[in-house]
């Protein structure tokens, strides 16, 4: 699988006429590897150039791990006391003799290394890796839908755990860690993200840091949370009535819903993302609530926990078989509530399949 891409990756340069490319993000050299490591500000990358095996250089330390991912060539590791850009330019002299287009992930590379490159390859002319990239991750194959899949079904289970950690007086960030300590009782390391419940108007804010705010009757509690298995990411939201909603909080749950599931329904081959924010923000700005509904309705979804496409109203990219994205509209009316629904789409052969499976019909918990 990994020498497949690898391949895919050597004819890109070919096309393009690019000597060589020096990936340096912990997610691209993942999906390359099948090691993942943040190497913190230490050089991890693969180097690939048209013809020859790439190499993967990483801190010696890691050595060991890097091979356990399974990548098929050679793997540096170097000290701490050595120049890693040393090694990885005399490695690509030896693998190619002309210099003069280079790609790199131009949004990761910061001016230190970009001055070391120059340095290095006085004549070269730097091109963008992202957009070959993006594409080659955008379309999942089996092995991937099948991680999404289970980290999908865990991130259900996390929200069940929530739910029933709910009773009024305990804190949002007590039922965080409840939540945490039950995934790693079933061997997931890491959440996806820092894992977020909100009770109240806390929720107003869609990106709202959890604190010591006291849960009460009445209340709603927003879950969003997700889990990392063997490398992919899930990315769910529930928002769940404590006791007795009102009237109010219960129609703007029912107007989110209605469009989340209408673009849910919507998604399939073909369908725009332009089209499918746009379904779900008609139904919310019809109902009266359009300017509370403040950011795009979702992102796709991988290695990454927010990667390609973006589902945004202005995005003419069609779906096709193999997209992971996430759905999640939402309402936030300032200081006083927030509601969100999202899921994890698939798209296949003729429509979709949902990843995560939590009911979404209002659940009232006393
Ligand atoms: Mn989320
Ligand atoms: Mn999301």
């Amino acid at each position: 699988m990994q020498k497949q891409r690898i391949e895919q990756l050597q004819q890109w340069l070919m096309e393009e006429e690019i000597n060589t490319a020096i990936i340096t993000s912990s997610e691209n050299v993942f999906y390359f590897s099948n090691f993942f490591s943040d190497p913190h500000e230490r050089l991890l990358a693969i180097v690939f150039t048209q013809k020859n095996d790439p190499f993967l250089i990483c801190p010696l330390m890691e050595v060991e791990q890097a091979k356990q991912g399974g990548f098929p060539y050679t793997i540096i590791g170097y000290r701490d006391t050595e120049n890693p850009w040393e090694i990885v330019t005399k490695e690509v002299q030896k693998r190619t003799d002309r210099l003069e287009r280079i790609a790199v992930e131009k949004t990761h590379m910061n001016i230190e290394r970009y001055e070391i490159l120059l340095a290095a390859f006085p004549n070269a002319k730097f091109i963008a890796a992202e957009e070959k990239l993006q594409q080659l991750r955008l379309i999942k194959d089996e092995k991937e839908l099948e991680y999404l899949r289970k980290a999908a079904e865990l991130a259900d289970f996390a929200i069940q755990v929530g739910i029933h950690e709910l009773k009024e007086g305990i804190t949002e960030l007590e039922i965080i860690a409840a939540i945490e300590y039950e995934m790693k009782k079933k061997g997931v390391e890491n959440m996806s993200f820092p894992t977020t419940v909100l009770f109240g108007s806390n929720a107003a804010s869609p990106h709202g840091n959890p604190g010591l705010t006291k849960l009460k009757k009445g209340d709603f509690v927003l879950f969003d949370l997700g889990v990392i298995y063997k490398g992919y990411a899930s990315d769910i939201t529930r928002t769940i009535a404590f006791g007795e909603v009102d009237e109010e909080k219960q129609q703007i749950y029912e107007i989110v819903r209605k469009a989340q599931e209408a673009a849910v329904r919507l998604s399939k081959p073909g369908v725009t993302c332009a089209e499918l924010d746009r379904t779900a923000r008609n139904i919310i700005e019809e109902a009266g609530y359009g300017e509370y509904f403040t950011h795009r309705l979702g992102h796709g979804l991988g290695i990454s926990i927010h990667e390609f496409p973006s589902i945004n109203e202005l995005n003419p990219l069609p779906l096709q078989k193999g997209m992971v994205f996430t759905i999640e509209p939402g309402i936030y009316i300032p200081d006083k509530i927030g509601v969100r629904i999202e899921d994890d789409v698939y798209i296949s052969d003729d429509g979709s399949e949902v990843l995560t499976k939590f009911t979404k019909q209002l659940q009232m918990i006393s």
